[in-house]
């Protein structure tokens, strides 16, 4: 397996493989590998001839209050697993030959990203696509695989892809929870086991949304309110539970179309999210 640090090597690469016929798949992460990561580079590995990992905690998508230099990093952990996983090459870039000091050059998707995580975090999804369009262009991949543990990061970019014509295939991967039904994701190591336990009312929340939708419940409020009643005995500090349609990412009345229920709830400093897709 190769590790590359260099974006001009690695674009030599990916341009060497699609040159051989090669199908070049990518799976960008921030790294602290966990089982949600392993599932998308197995679902490349399946899908592709050659497959990119790349670790880069992006410093565009955090804002200037959020956790970009206590976010969780383990390189060694990171190579290790994707060695055993088959990867073929890890891009893992610095800061600073991502990005010029000078850099000026964005990539906004102006509909999707205004509600959910882009209301509370207003350059995120900005800094994600630019990134990614920068990852793409960089690996040359023609299939890259996202997780639905990020719904709204997911639907954003396979706007973009499709605003942009960009020759990349998005494949949407499912949540992979733990046992307990915590989604996993690399944030949690930083949660107490109080606040672990506290933090299933997530995914709870989302079974229950789950249930009574099965059950036939179409009401956006009645939903919310089942959620909601989960949530707040939790004692965490709810940043957003929202029922939206698909398609626009608007809040939804009524569930007569495909539609994403979705919350994003604090523990201490630590926000997690859930959601899940309905119809
Ligand atoms: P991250 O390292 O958190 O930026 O995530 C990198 C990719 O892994 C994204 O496409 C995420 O949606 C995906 N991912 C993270 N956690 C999970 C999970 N629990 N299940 C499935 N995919 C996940």
């Amino acid at each position: 397996m190769k590790i590359i640090r260099d974006p001009q090597e690695t674009q030599q690469l990916g341009l060497l493989w699609n040159s051989q016929g090669l199908k070049v798949g990518l799976v960008p992460t921030m790294g602290y590998l966990h089982d949600g990561h392993l599932s998308l580079i197995d679902e490349a590995k399946k899908r592709c001839d050659r497959v990119f990992v790349s670790i880069f905690v992006n410093p565009t998508q955090f804002g200037p209050t959020e956790d970009l230099d206590r976010y969780p990093r383990d390189f060694a952990r990171d190579e290790a697993l994707c060695e055993e996983h088959g990867v073929d090459a890890v891009f893992y870039p610095t800061p600073e030959s991502m990005y010029a000091p000078d850099f000026s050059t964005w990539v906004n998707e102006d509909s999707l990203s205004q509600t959910l995580c882009g209301a509370s975090r207003p350059v995120h999804f900005r800094g994600v696509t630019t990134v990614v369009t920068k990852l793409f262009n960089i690996t040359q991949c023609r299939l890259a695989v996202f997780g639905k543990k990020d719904a709204q990061q997911a639907l954003i970019i396979c706007r973009m892809v499709r605003d942009l014509n960009l020759p990349v295939e998005i494949v949407m991967a499912p949540l992979v929870r733990e046992a307990d039904g915590l989604a996993l994701s690399s944030r949690n190591k930083f949660l107490s086991a109080d606040e672990h336990q506290r933090a299933l009312a997530l995914s709870r929340a989302v079974r229950e949304v789950e249930r009574l939708y099965g059950a036939g419940e179409r009401s956006a409020e009645k939903l919310l309110a089942a959620a909601r009643a989960i949530l707040e005995p939790s004692g965490g500090r709810i940043d957003y539970v929202e029922m939206m349609a698909r398609d626009n990412l608007r809040p939804l009345a009524t569930l007569d179309r495909p539609a994403l229920f979705a919350l994003a709830v604090f523990f201490g400093q630590t926000r997690l999210i859930d959601n899940c897709f309905l119809g």
